[in-house]
């Protein structure tokens, strides 16, 4: 599954940006009610399952308080030792 990690305390808070929620085509983002350390309300993130990793929300958050990590589509490949 990709993942999105939040940093909570790097977010302006949803009343004053909420860009995430804006990009996202997948409405992860959400409004939520609980402040961080410096009294901005961060999004919510609900369905994190069906994330694409388009990394919308990841390029256009101004405080980088996204980061978002795309699982590996295939497992990788089997090593092959340098004798054959
Ligand atoms: S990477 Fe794309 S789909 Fe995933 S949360 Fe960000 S904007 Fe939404
Ligand atoms: S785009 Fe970034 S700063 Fe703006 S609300 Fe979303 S996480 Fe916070």
């Amino acid at each position: 599954m990709n993942g999105i990690t939040l940093l909570r305390e790097s977010c302006k808070g949803t009343e004053d940006c909420g860009i995430c929620i804006f990009v996202c085509p997948k409405d992860i983002f959400v409004n939520s009610e609980e402040p961080n350390d410096a009294g901005y309300v961060p999004p919510g993130i609900k369905n994190e399952e069906q994330c694409t990793a388009c990394r919308n929300c990841m390029i256009s958050c101004p405080d980088f308080a996204i980061v978002v990590e795309k699982a590996p589509s295939n497992p990788p490949d089997e090593k092959v030792g340098l004798d054959g």
